[in-house]
Order: structure tokens, then C-alpha cells, then sequence
């Protein structure tokens, strides 16, 4: 039943599949020849399920999404007090590689932009540049949840015309921000942004800061609590640059975006988001990448000022009634990744019966994805030749285009069930 969401992401896929606006980054010759129809979609729930559309395997280089999880690292070693004297949290207004400091502190405005994000480079511990970088690369594959590695080309490329950050770096010395030789920090730098990764890679560290800090693949502890809450605040604030306002509005999703054409989205304690797509706005941001979230926030009900709670214990129980009805009882708030998971639950469990009843007395609050999501089932179920009713007695599914029964009591749900199963012998 998992196909319904799948066809889901297809479709808001789809919608965008034409959209040809935008620009090749081109200030690196490796940028500028990558195929521009690329176009991949992943989502990573934070039990680690993930759904794919379109080029989800096609790698390209991570450059500035990279950037919170530097920052992360940054924090978890040193932590927040070391890290604050170095890198501010306010938003900058400005675009990505300004040659900037805050006024006031002298310090970078924050981690999101070129200088803060050097500056966090410089931060990680290690003895020399292999050895931190090598501490960010195997940080990064650990979110991921599989080993990443670099594109030597572009971190060539990244190291040989790199003067605007040079000159960033050289300003942060001048300033007493960077300890250390400004190019050896750079270094770190040009090849923490030239890893590769796919739409799905960014979908599962995007779903790592989702569940707090724990990679949702494995169930490791990779960053304290506190540290994802911090990052996912600077990536709320400062991570769309000059456009976080806009996307904070339309989107509603702590996101960074890097100009290799990908973007990450997170919906704290619910799912992780990766986009790829190269052709880039003014601003350095995907401009698919955008739409799509945009659409995806939009139709899922993902903004994160529009979930209140999260919905991750949405079964409270299930049970057989006979053999062959299986009863699950939902409560709390059916949202889009609480429904999911109750899709699922039935697609794994449907072995074990030949009708669900999905009791929703208990549910305080449905949003229409989920309504939508609900409303699909019985048609999964079907195609499994099984069959799918729902106990609503608030009429809380009355919206819905419901091709599924709904009943008002679960005896009259259970009598239909005992009906069904007597007519099909
Ligand atoms: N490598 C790029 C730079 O440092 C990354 C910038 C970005 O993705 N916005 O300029």
C-alpha cells in the first residue's frame, strides 16, 4: 500500500517534470555540463522507509547542503559555547558568498552562508586536514547511512578557482575568527562540498536530524538533541539565504539548498526530504527543487507551523475479532506521516487478514493527506483482494471522496465483515 504515497511523489513529480527555468551553476566547468533535465525526489520516514521518484540515484555534489551537518559536527565536539564564539545564528539577508562579517561581533553572521560555514570547517578537531575531513566524510556517510565519497574533479575545480572564498577565508583571519592557515581550512571546505550524493542520500541525513539525531536506518545516536534542535534553528532562519523568508512561508520546512542542485527538508520528528534537480535561480537554489517542496508541503500538510503534534504512536491497538477481520484502532492526530505508517501496518499485516477495520473514534484531528490517504485504502486492498472498512462514527472522514465503507458503529462494520467474508465462501 506504500504504492499510494509512491504514486503520490510521481504525480507532484510529474507536475513539475516540465519546468525548465532555471541556470546550470557555471562557475566550475564540472557544473555547467551535467544534464539539466535531472530530476530526482526522495522521502525517508524516520522509521528509515524510503519512497523514490525519478533520478533518485544519480549522484551530484552536495556543496552547500553539506553545510548544517558541518556545523552539527562542529557542535557535538566542541559544543555550543566554543562554536557561538566563533559563528553567529543570525539570519544575513545576504547572498551566499558575500565577504561579509557581523558588524558588531566581527564574527560570521551565521553557519548557513560561505563564511560561517568555513568557519565551522575550521572547528572540527583533528590533526591535519585529512584527518578532519575524513571525521566529516565519515559523519556525513553515517547520516546517510552508506559510505560517500568524493568527486576529485570538482574539488579540483573548487581548490583551483576558489578566490571568493579564499578571500572570505583570508578576511575571517584578519579578523582573528579562523585559527590555523586560511588554505588548509579551505581545503576541508572545497572537499566537504564536492562529496557526492544522491536526492535519497539527502532524503536520510535530512530524516537523521528529523528523529533528533538518531539515523533512522540503523538507530544510532549520532548527535545529541540539543545540537539537531540548534542546526534545525539556523536552518529555519538562515538556510535558504536571502530566500528564507519566502520559503519559511510557502514551504515551512528547515531546509538547506547547495547550487549542485540539491536540496534537504526535514519535518522535525516525521520525515526527511531530498530533492535533486541542477537548473538554479538567481539565489543558487534549485528552482524545481523549491516548486517541488513547495507542492510537496503544500499537499502533504508538511509546514512545520501547521503540525502541532507528532503523530508517530497512531496505532493504539489492533486485534482479531474472528478469523480473517483484524481491528486497529487509531488515536491522536492522523496526519500524513501517521497515516503512512497505518498503510503500511495493513500492506504487512494483510497476510493475516481478509478485512481491516480501521476504527477512528479516537482520532482527535485528521488533515485532508491523510484523509485522502485513508480514502485510498480500500482500493489498495482490493488490488491485494482484500478489503478495507473504516468506523467513523464524528463523521470525521465526511470530506473525503470515500471509495472505502465507512460505518458509524464497528458492529455494523463487523456485520458487513462476516457478510463479505460468507458471500466469498
Ligand atoms: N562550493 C560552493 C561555494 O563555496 C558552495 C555554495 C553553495 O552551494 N551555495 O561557493
Amino acid at each position: 500500500m506504500a504504492e499510494l504515497v509512491q504514486r503520490y511523489l510521481d504525480q507532484i513529480r510529474a507536475e513539475h517534470a516540465d519546468d525548465g527555468d532555471g541556470a546550470l551553476a557555471d562557475y566550475i566547468p564540472e557544473l555547467a555540463t551535467v544534464d539539466p533535465d535531472r530530476f530526482g525526489l526522495s522521502l525517508s520516514l524516520a522509521d528509515g522507509y524510503i519512497y523514490e521518484s525519478g533520478d533518485a540515484a544519480v549522484e551530484f555534489t552536495i556543496q552547500s547542503v553539506s553545510k548544517p551537518f558541518t556545523y552539527a559536527l562542529a557542535l557535538e565536539h566542541i559544543g555550543a559555547d566554543a562554536v557561538d564564539a566563533k559563528i553567529g545564528v543570525e539570519p544575513s539577508g545576504e547572498a551566499f558568498n558575500e565577504i561579509s562579517v557581523d558588524e558588531r561581533t566581527k564574527i560570521p553572521k551565521n553557519p548557513m552562508i560561505n563564511a560561517g560555514a568555513i568557519t565551522a570547517a575550521s572547528l572540527v578537531p583533528g590533526t591535519g586536514v585529512d584527518d578532519r575531513f575524513e571525521r566529516i566524510l565519515e559523519f556525513y556517510s553515517a547520516c546517510a547511512g552508506r559510505e560517500l565519497s568524493v568527486d576529485e574533479d570538482v574539488y579540483a575545480s573548487e581548490k583551483a578557482t576558489g578566490a571568493r572564498n579564499r578571500a572570505i577565508a583570508y578576511m575571517l583571519q584578519s579578523f582573528g575568527v579562523l585559527d590555523g592557515d586560511p588554505d588548509r581550512i579551505l581545503d576541508v571546505y572545497f572537499r566537504q562540498c564536492s562529496i557526492t550524493v544522491t536526492s535519497t542520500d539527502l532524503a536520510r541525513m535530512a530524516a537523521t536530524l528529523a528523529r533528533g539525531g538518531v539515523d533512522p536506518g540503523h538507530g544510532r545516536r549520532l548527535m545529541h538533541p540539543a545540537v539537531v534542535q540548534r542546526t534545525l534553528s539556523v536552518m529555519v532562519t538562515c538556510g535558504m539565504y536571502d530566500a528564507a523568508g519566502d520559503w519559511v512561508s510557502a514551504v515551512g520546512l528547515p531546509a538547506k539548498s547547495g547550487v549542485g542542485g540539491g536540496i534537504a527538508a526535514v519535518l522535525p520528528g516525521q520525515l526527511g526530504i531530498g530533492v535533486y534537480s541542477p537548473l538554479l535561480d538567481e539565489k543558487g537554489h534549485s528552482v524545481r527543487g523549491v516548486r517541488v517542496c513547495r507542492s510537496l508541503s503544500e499537499s502533504l500538510g508538511l509546514h512545520f507551523l501547521s503540525v502541532p503534534r507528532e503523530s508517530r504512536s497512531t496505532i493504539r491497538a489492533s486485534y482479531d475479532v474472528e478469523s480473517g477481520v483484524r481491528v486497529y484502532e487509531l488515536h491522536g492526530d492522523l496526519l500524513f506521516a501517521g497515516a503512512e505508517r497505518v498503510l503500511r501496518t495493513l500492506e504487512r499485516e494483510c497476510v493475516d487478514f481478509d478485512v481491516a477495520i480501521l476504527e477512528i473514534s479516537r482520532v482527535d484531528d485528521i488533515d485532508d493527506a491523510a484523509r485522502r490517504m485513508l480514502a485510498g485504502m480500500r482500493e489498495s486492498l482490493r488490488r491485494l483482494d482484500k478489503d478495507g472498512y473504516i468506523v467513523d462514527p464524528d463523521a470525521a472522514m465526511a470530506d473525503a471522496e470515500v471509495t472505502v465503507h465507512v460505518f458509524a458503529t464497528l458492529d455494523e462494520a463487523l456485520a458487513a465483515a462476516a457478510q463479505l467474508r460468507a458471500s466469498d465462501g
